[in-house]
């Protein structure tokens, strides 16, 4: 067999956790897109650290995120509060610093367990669930940080907070519900340029002085970070195609 990866040097391709250099490994793939991103930031005078990289893990199995783990990565993104539940409580012991965050939408009755697991609600997207978000964190003590997602770009079908409601909602989230609502997130609408989309929820989040700017997935993310970006969302680009349909 050929290798492609220089001469004289080992280039075993075995699963090895962690060890696994091979251009097609997680530890590949997650250094390159770790390397775009601190190049990208430093591009536009953003400092190291101004990015947080959330590695979106949804349908990829417990060994991938242990791969993942190995090389270094410690936030993960998940879409279902039942598959994150399967694949996250053993390692969140394993590695006390990992910090999980809700990605999809969340159902008031799986509140309880999101509330219990993530440490990070990206999909704050109606009135219902911060009620129940904030009914359920007085009682479990447990205050996951909260971001509200922002329906950029209007679309009906699509979970979030139209942009004109946004100050309204965030008000009633903190000063009634007393959420800790750190930030922002948004899906662009897939058929359009995601940059003005990128402008939109930067200028909001800056106007609401919330600090952080959850956008960018596998295709975008470096136009996320041009953007100001605090966390980007990457699934495909480290973890590889899904094996079947996140949705
Ligand atoms: C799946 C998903 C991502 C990651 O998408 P990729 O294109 O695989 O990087 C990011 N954000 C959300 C909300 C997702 O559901």
């Amino acid at each position: 067999m050929t290798t492609t990866q220089g001469t004289g040097k080992d280039t075993q391709t075995s699963a090895e956790p962690g060890g696994s250099k091979s251009a097609d490994s997680v530890t590949a793939r997650l250094d390159s897109v770790r390397h775009s991103i601190v190049e990208t930031a430093s591009a536009c005078g953003r400092g190291d650290g101004a990015v947080t990289l959330v590695a979106v893990s949804k349908t990829h199995p417990a060994e991938a995120v242990e791969e993942a783990l190995a090389a270094g990565q410690r936030v993960f993104g998940e879409n279902r509060v039942q598959e994150a539940k399967a694949k996250f409580p053993a390692l969140k012991e394993r590695f006390p610093e990992l910090e999980l965050h809700l990605i999809g939408p969340l159902q008031t009755n799986k509140v309880k367990d999101a509330v219990a697991l993530f440490d990070v609600i990206q999909t704050l997207d109606r009135p219902k669930l911060a009620e129940a978000l904030a009914e359920e964190m007085a009682k479990s003590g447990r205050r996951p940080r909260c971001l509200i997602e922002v329906n950029t770009g209007e679309e009906p079908q699509k979970a979030g907070i139209a942009p004109a409601e946004v100050g309204d909602f965030l008000a009633d989230c903190r000063d009634r519900l007393q959420l800790p609502v750190t930030g922002l997130m948004c899906i662009p609408p897939v058929d359009e340029e995601p940059a003005m989309h990128f402008a939109l929820l930067a200028e909001m989040a800056g106007r609401l002085g919330l600090a952080e700017i959850s956008m960018g997935m596998s295709g975008d993310f470096e136009t996320a970070v041009r953007f100001g970006a605090t966390h980007v969302r990457v699934g495909t680009a480290i973890f590889g195609a899904r094996p079947y349909p996140a949705t």
